[in-house]
């Protein structure tokens, strides 16, 4: 592996004087030029890692730990140990990691822990034209850190910025005019060729013909396909490989069809960046992962969809939705410039060119301006900075005031905040959890009923995301369709369908979707967390796995090993040693398997111990000291293998609370739902939900809680629980009575006001340049 020859070492001396001069340095340059694998070791190099840890953001789990394993490879170190990565429920870095790869949004709950970042001597903010809420959080927290750290640390703190698009100007404003580096790139002249017609309808379709057209008159060269999301990309790959076959012998050579996109598993993954052999093309489907994150050589040939999947939320309705969406014309250069790497490339656009002149928009919203910022606000909270005012924080781009005042209201429903918008002892115990703020102030209803257990399995499973099998989960209709159209016995199809009818018979037995997920892992674990289990009932291996270590993980981190509770140091003890026992656990791979089989998790960290453990610890009473759970039950270590009747409806209060914020109420007389937010939302359960019961009438149950308000066709709740309106009244007040004025600690009236008083003056100046100009 010579990575001598990547363009940012050539930049290496000038980039560490500039570094050693300033706090801050903006670099910029192209994909694949070094930035995210080679910086970090440029300053290793250099001496940096000596007095604190290079730390590496990356806005993906899998981008963390895919760079990690290649730093580590390329430095023949062992991952772990010199090059670490940590990321949300997991950590594998030791006493001795000097560079340390993490997601941003674990990078912001260390911040939490330790607000001088003082275990850092570099932060590097990697793929910072991703934009990514919490790297935008991140840039203003550091900035501010940055600010006041004369005589706070031992060593000055550097911070790095870089990015794959030009936005150099930007980016070095909002950093006091820190100096900019423009790494060039080995570029080579992309002919760029839009379509005739335009495929904003069909491009899926038009991509896979464009490919095959390239496949058979081209030359040799890889193609890189952009579309939009895993299933739309597992079907071009198979239309591809279908088509292929069909082809006369003699007309084309072989063709290596690979997918790629952040859910699939990093070894398949990884398969991108091996080489073809000689004479086999390849043809790599992708999101726009491959954009600017994950960097594929050999590309000679771009087919652009003109889309991609964006995530955006609407404060008003507090809906959700993920919706194919144009990309913007920096993304289309992007895309562009991705077939221009080895050699000159082409372009093919399915999009016309008037289209991307007259229409493309120029730039992609950041995702802070476009996502629920409850969890962000709560963090801003929780880092206490002197003088931070959510309102007026110093953002990169601020984000509309309402979506900051939703959040603000939400958190106040969740006891998170008081009504002057003062972070509560509830509030910092949610923020220590790695959990969004619904879930995370479930967890602690749950704790204070008893059934904490149950509720850390359902946050781990939703956690999880991919616990279903493609085709398969209440989300299917393949599912549904099972008992309709039955497959011939033996057929891979007929143990589909199996499994199909069994999810859909558990689901009817549980009330809604939350306990489908508990019930799921709780047979799973009593089955012995077998792979066979997870076939048999069309769930993905990988997704049940990952829930299972994430349920460790909230496990050690709620502390609800009661054996600990009554073991427990002070709140105040040493910080290092839970951390360096966590450590010593994670670092020895077997060992690490078997903390919570044998002896219950770790210690927690100290301030997820001071926090949540105080905070538990206080309403616990002396429930921990009995080694018993509230109830009385002995806690288990895998989570329990039945839940009582009693159990549950503790366990569906709980989530009430936790999701006070996303509670709708039946309509009287049909099946339609209103939100009971302020705005009072109309909605279907999701076809796709768990079946939920009905009453003699036909009617669903008055009270839901919903995980997700979603809009596809129409608007819809997905993932609901029955819940009864005794648990809900006590929430209503909250919910109805809210003085976002009083929240924002009066700055909204101070900020309209002042907001005014600029209209009224350029209103002014406008009319004396007119009166001039009348008079001229
Ligand atoms: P940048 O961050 O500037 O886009 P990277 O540091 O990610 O660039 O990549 C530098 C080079 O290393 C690229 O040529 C890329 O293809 C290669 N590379 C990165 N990660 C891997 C990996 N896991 N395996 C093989 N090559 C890799
Ligand atoms: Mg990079």
């Amino acid at each position: 592996m010579d990575t001598s020859n990547l363009p940012i070492r050539q930049y290496a001396a000038d980039i560490l004087a500039a570094v050693e001069k300033n706090d801050v340095v903006v670099v910029i340059g192209e994909t694949g030029s070094g930035k995210t694998t080679q910086l970090s070791q440029i300053l290793l190099e250099a001496g940096y890692g000596d007095h604190g840890m290079i730390g590496v953001t990356q806005p993906r789990r899998v981008g963390a730990v895919t760079v990690a394993r290649r730093v580590a490879e390329e430095r023949k170190v062992e991952l772990g140990g010199e090059v670490g990565y940590a990321v949300r429920f997991e950590n594998r870095t030791c006493s001795s990691t000097k560079i340390k790869y993490l997601t941003d949004g674990t990078l912001l709950q260390e911040c939490l822990e330790d607000t001088h970042l003082s275990k850092y001597q570099v932060v590097i903010l990697d793929e910072a034209h991703e934009r990514s809420l919490n790297t935008d959080i991140l840039f203003g927290v550091i900035k501010k850190l940055l600010a006041s750290q004369d005589g706070a640390r031992q060593h000055r703190l550097k911070l790095l910025v870089t990015s794959a698009t030009l936005d150099d100007e930007k980016f070095s404003a909002y950093f006091n005019d820190c100096p900019v580096f423009n790494v060039p790139g080995r570029c080579f002249p992309v002919d760029v060729i839009h379509s005739q017609d335009d495929h904003m309808q069909d491009y899926a379709a038009a991509a896979v013909d464009t490919a095959l057209q390239i496949h058979m008159q081209q030359p040799p060269g890889d193609i890189l396909i952009f579309l939009t999301g895993q299933a739309e990309i597992d079907k071009a790959v198979q239309r591809l490989n279908s088509e292929v076959c069909k082809l006369p012998a003699d007309s084309a050579g072989e063709l290596l069809v690979l997918p790629l996109y952040a859910a699939l598993p990093p070894e398949l993954q990884l398969r991108v960046f091996r080489p073809a052999q000689p004479g086999v093309r390849r043809c790599i489907v992708a999101t726009n992962v491959a954009e600017t994150s994950i960097t594929v050589e050999g590309v000679v040939y771009v087919i652009d969809s003109g889309v991609m999947k964006l995530k955006s939320y609407n404060a008003a309705s507090g809906m959700d939705s993920l919706e194919v969406t144009a990309i913007s014309r920096v993304q289309a250069a992007q895309r562009a410039g991705r077939a221009g790497r080895t050699r000159p490339g082409k372009c093919f656009r399915l999009y016309t060119r008037r289209y991307f002149e007259r229409q493309m928009p120029d730039t992609t919203p950041p995702e802070i301006c476009r996502t629920s910022l409850a969890g962000a606000v709560l963090g801003l909270k929780a880092l206490g900075l002197p003088g931070l005012d959510v309102l007026s924080f110093d953002f990169l781009d601020p984000p509309e005031q309402a979506s900051l005042c939703e959040a603000l209201r939400q958190l106040y429903v969740l006891d998170a905040l008081d009504v002057d918008g003062g972070i509560t002892p509830t509030g910092r115990a949610m923020a220590a959890l790695p959990l969004e703020p619904a879930l995370a102030r479930a967890l602690l209803e749950a704790h204070k009923l008893g059934c904490l257990e149950e509720v850390i399995t359902v946050a781990a499973m939703l956690s999880a995301e991919h616990v279903f099998a493609a085709g398969q989960g209440p989300e299917s209709r393949a599912a549904a369709n099972a008992l309709t159209n039955p497959a011939p016995p033996g057929s891979s199809a007929a143990a589909q369908a199996e499994a199909g009818r069994k999810l859909k018979q558990l689901a009817e037995e549980c009330q809604g979707d939350h306990l489908l997920l508990l019930r799921l892992y709780q047979m799973w674990a009593a089955a012995g967390f077998t792979r066979d289990f997870v076939q048999a009932h069309g769930l993905e291996l990988r997704g049940m796995n990952f829930a299972r270590d994430i349920r460790k993980q909230l496990a050690a981190v709620a502390n609800f090993g009661s054996s600990h509770l009554q073991q427990q140091r002070p709140v105040s003890a040493s910080s290092s040693q839970g951390q360096q026992q966590q450590q010593q656990q994670q670092e020895g791979g077997s060992k690490r398997r078997r903390w919570d089989e044998d002896k219950g998790p770790p210690l927690p960290s100290p301030t997820a111990g001071s926090s949540l453990g105080g905070s538990l610890l206080r309403s616990e009473g002396s429930a921990g000291s009995r080694g018993l759970g509230l109830d009385g039950r002995p806690l288990s270590r895998n989570g329990r293998a039945v839940s009582s009747p009693e159990t549950l409806e503790k366990v569906r209060r709980a989530l009430t609370v936790g999701f006070a914020n996303r509670i709708a109420r039946r309509m009287r007389l049909h099946n339609g739902y209103r939100t009971c937010n302020q705005k009072g939302a109309l909605a279907q359960v999701h076809p796709g939900s768990s079946q939920l019961s009905s009453d003699d009438d036909g009617l669903l149950p008055e009270w839901l809680i919903y995980h997700e308000f979603v809009a596809t066709s129409r608007p819809f709740l997905r993932q609901v629980c029955p819940t009864r309106y005794q648990w809900v009244e006590p929430l209503l007040p909250k919910l109805q009575e809210v003085d976002v004025q009083r929240l924002s600690g009066g700055k909204l009236r101070a900020q309209a006001a002042a907001a005014a008083a600029a209209a009224a003056a350029a209103a002014a100046a406008d009319a004396a340049a007119v009166a001039e100009a009348g008079q001229a």
